[in-house]
């Protein structure tokens, strides 16, 4: 057996988790640019308690609260802006994937002097601000990983970077930060961890490490799926998809995600459906088109979550979100199209998908 595995984040976990942080925080830097979006830092309590540590410890900062969901690159050059005016030595991160995407892009950019637009480019040469992460949605995962995920117009598409040094430097994963969160949102979310452990484990770079962390957060999902189905959101579904979604971000920091992604970037592209729940209409589809390549890991899979076949994975994600909509012929074939002429998504993904194969998935899960 042989494997790599690398993740410098160190992760807290746990109710109050910041409080216990104070001075690992300060040494980072004393003056912090917090990222976040319009309302989750002060709804889940997070901004709250960051004011609090940098009152007590004497840390100043400066906020951006201007992220909206699926940033583009001109609103992380906003924040570089912000950042280089303010001279702040650390950036802190709080709020869903957004918000953290856009804390990553912000450290790196704002020690290396260039345009946002050159991110995907090439590697920087300097090393990024430290970041601290604090996630306000138990989903993305961004806060054990090194991607970060933009909304490029030009591109008609999402597309994320990776940088190793772009890993925060502390993740404050706190599940009570989450209990603000609207049960669709929580669904959504959710889902997006879930896809996040499954293509993780169905991924060509999948390791035996990564893949006990990933029927690891398949197990959890499952153990947690009745009550999000009848939205009982209490403190231990809070905490267990917390839990999940930290996990299933471990795996995929291993094994990026997959077709599954990328397909599902279309869908929030070109309709506005939020990532996760882009993911969840996919995800029956993405299992029967793997299957003939890694059949008995999908039958884990389904195992793991409880399930006897797909089709009750399709059944699930008929009780946990509204219908997709209705697409004509001529839009599945654009997605289906632009994802084909994507040169990486034969790259970990198990199966080689055709045009052909992309059209069915849609089709299925669009149905
Ligand atoms: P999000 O876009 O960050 O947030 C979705 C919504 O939830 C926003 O309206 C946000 O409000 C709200 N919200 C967040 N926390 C809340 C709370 N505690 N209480 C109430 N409302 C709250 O959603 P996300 O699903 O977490 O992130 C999705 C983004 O992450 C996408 O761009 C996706 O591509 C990316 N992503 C990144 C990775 C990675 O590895 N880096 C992995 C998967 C996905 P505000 O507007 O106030 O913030
Ligand atoms: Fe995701």
């Amino acid at each position: 057996m042989s494997f790599n595995f690398y993740l410098p984040t160190r992760i807290v976990f746990g109710e109050g988790a910041i409080k216990s942080q104070a001075e690992r925080i300060a040494q980072l830097g004393r003056r912090a640019l917090v990222v976040t979006g319009r309302n989750s830092a002060i709804i889940s309590g997070a901004m709250a308690d960051f004011e609090a540590l940098a009152k007590k410890h004497g840390l100043s900062w400066v906020v951006f609260n201007d992220v909206p969901a699926n940033p583009e690159l001109n609103t992380v050059a906003s924040a570089v802006n912000l950042a280089r005016k303010e001279k702040v030595d650390f950036v802190v991160g709080i709020g869903g994937g957004s918000p953290l995407d856009t804390a990553k892009a912000v450290a790196l950019l704002a020690t290396n002097n260039i345009p946002a637009a050159e991110l995907y480019e090439h590697q920087l040469p300097k090393a990024p601000l430290p970041l601290v992460a604090v996630p306000t949605t138990a989903g993305t995962g961004s806060e054990v990983t090194q991607y970060a995920v933009f909304t490029l117009p030009h591109r008609g598409t999402k597309k994320g970077f990776g940088d190793e040094r772009c890993f925060p430097n502390l993740a404050v994963v706190d599940p009570v930060y989450t209990y603000s969160l609207p049960w669709e949102v929580t669904i959504d979310t959710a889902l997006d961890a879930l896809t996040h452990a499954v293509e993780g484990y169905l991924s060509k770079r999948s390791t035996p490490l990564s893949d006990t962390l990933a029927l690891e957060a398949v197990a959890i999902f499952a153990g947690e799926k009745e009550a999000l189905v009848d939205g009982e959101l209490g403190p231990r579904l809070r905490r267990q998809l917390m839990y999940a979604a930290t996990l299933a971000g471990i795996v995929i920091a291993q094994t990026r995600t997959t077709l599954l992604h990328t397909l599902g970037y279309q869908l929030t592209f070109n309709y506005n459906i939020p990532h996760g729940r882009a993911n969840g209409y996919l995800l029956a589809a993405y299992l029967e088109f793997v299957r003939p390549a890694r059949p008995e890991k999908v039958d884990k899979i389904l195992a793991a979550l409880g399930m006897a076949s797909i089709t009750e994975v399709k059944d699930l994600m008929q009780k946990l979100l509204p219908p997709p909509g209705s697409y004509s012929q001529a839009e599945i074939e654009q997605m289906a199209a632009l994802v084909a002429a994507n040169p990486g998504i034969n790259i970990v993904t198990a199966r080689e998908a055709t045009k052909q194969d992309l059209l069915k998935m849609l089709q299925r899960s669009l149905a």
